[in-house]
């Protein structure tokens, strides 16, 4: 395929936006090359500006999960718009959609709408401070939770127990508040726990992580953590911004039953427009500005165009709850397809998949945590990814990510994409 105008339009955008793009994993950088600038996109497909048509497995980082430009939404959303776009005041459909999440997640009774799924996890440990009146918290290597600064941080090497900044601009007394744990290790939390008793707000976890590929948590993993929680007096949030109202109408809490204290969206809860929210039982939602003392606040929040986009997708996925089972067909479908024409290649492989997540991990051993996705190796994974794009298909340009699967999705792109992963093996 032939990138041309991509390219060009990567050159311009470069000279006036750092990089090129407006978030660094847009950019080919852990896969070389350029990346695609897209002209528009409809179901299953995006065409880009060379007039390519690409089957997105991407699909904006999770939102589209019923494929691009999907009718009902996109009419919610141009209805919206003639009524005027931002009030700064309360609107109805800021309840509608508020009641609407509440009946369909478990264990919230309030829920607060914010701009990005970065400020959602950034305010619900905000919330899970102020209301345990302790400030450290945990997360897990490989975990992401946005790009607010109590996230950015990287195991130490030797001592994990204080975590130290991996991006400049971090200050030391932030990072110093964020522990850092493995995922699917429950003694290494208890570990952590012991030796900072009294002093840690919450846990923060992707119940389901997918920012280091999906991975699924080991057995008996998040109800380790919950008891771990309520014995010591600690918040259990759940990061759904990636599971959420995906991997069931309840997220991960329903699927794998499960309770959290607070629990994050994003993604698909804004239908492909900037959403992010979070979410718990009254007691601790109370504590926000302007009932309690937790400050929080945000111009756009609750925006009239994105609490459209959110409803109408939301109302689709509550009403027509055989799409959860129906992304989870089509990805075991695609995942039963690669292992067999990856074996016949003799390809050495791990794929992960749960529900409509999926991931393929080019290395020999079981992917649990981050440490054992990163030896995957990359060079296979970058010739693998300009494999499958020469032939049309457009995966995330890192190893470290989770395609997504949407109802958009025929057997017959599913077939295509199959074939070309054939194709793409010969030369791995
Ligand atoms: C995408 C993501 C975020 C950040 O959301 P943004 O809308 O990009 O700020 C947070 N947590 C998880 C699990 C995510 O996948």
């Amino acid at each position: 395929m032939i990138y041309k105008r991509s390219s060009a339009l990567f050159a311009e955008a470069q000279k006036v936006i750092p990089g090129g793009v407006n978030s660094p994993v847009r950019a080919f950088k852990a896969v070389g090359g350029d990346p695609i600038f897209v002209k528009e996109a409809k179901g299953a497909y995006l065409y880009d500006e060379d007039g390519n048509r690409l089957i997105d497995y991407i699909n904006s980082w999770g939102p589209m999960i019923l494929g691009h430009a999907h009718p009902p939404v996109l009419n919610a959303v141009i209805e919206k718009a003639k009524k005027g776009t931002s009030f700064g005041m309360p609107t109805e459909i800021e309840t509608q959609i508020a009641e609407l999440a509440v009946s369909m997640v478990p264990n919230i009774d309030k829920i607060r709408f914010v701009n990005s799924g970065t400020e959602a996890c950034m305010s619900a440990v905000r919330l899970a401070r102020g209301f345990t009146k302790k400030d450290k918290i945990i997360k897990f290597a490989g975990c992401y939770h946005g790009h607010s600064d109590s996230f950015l941080i990287q195991a130490g090497s030797g001592a994990v127990t204080f975590g130290s900044p991996n991006s400049p601009g971090v200050t030391e007394g932030t990072a110093k508040d964020t522990l850092l744990a493995r995922y699917n290790d429950l003694g290494h939390v208890e570990g952590i726990i012991n030796s900072n008793k009294g002093e840690i707000a919450c846990i923060i976890v992707e119940p389901v992580a997918g920012n280091m590929g999906c991975i699924p948590p080991s057995e008996g993993f998040l109800e380790g953590l919950r008891s771990l929680c309520d014995a010591n007096d600690i918040l259990l949030v759940f990061d759904e911004v990636m599971t959420g109202f995906r991997l069931a109408k309840g997220g991960v809490q329903e699927l794998l039953d499960v309770d959290a204290d607070i629990v994050t969206f994003g993604k698909v809860i804004g239908g492909g427009l900037p959403v992010g929210a979070f979410a718990a039982r009254t007691e601790i939602m109370n504590q926000l500005a302007p009932l309690g003392p937790v400050y929080q606040a945000g111009t756009l929040s609750g925006n009239p165009l994105a609490m459209a986009a959110g409803l109408a997708m939301l109302t689709e996925l509550n009403e027509n709850t055989g799409i959860f089972d129906s992304i989870g067909q089509k990805t075991k479908y695609l995942h039963k397809g690669m292992t067999e024409v990856l074996n016949e290649k003799n390809v050495t492989h791990t794929i992960n998949r749960i529900g409509s997540m999926i991931s393929v991990h080019f290395c020999e051993n079981p992917v649990t945590d981050f440490e054992s996705a990163a030896k995957g190796n990359n060079e296979t994974f970058k010739k693998f990814f300009h494999g499958m794009l020469d032939q049309g298909i457009y995966i995330a340009p890192s190893a470290f990510e989770s395609w997504f699967i949407t109802e958009a999705l025929t057997y017959g792109d599913l077939d295509e994409t199959i074939k070309a992963v054939a194709t793409t093996a010969e030369s791995l």
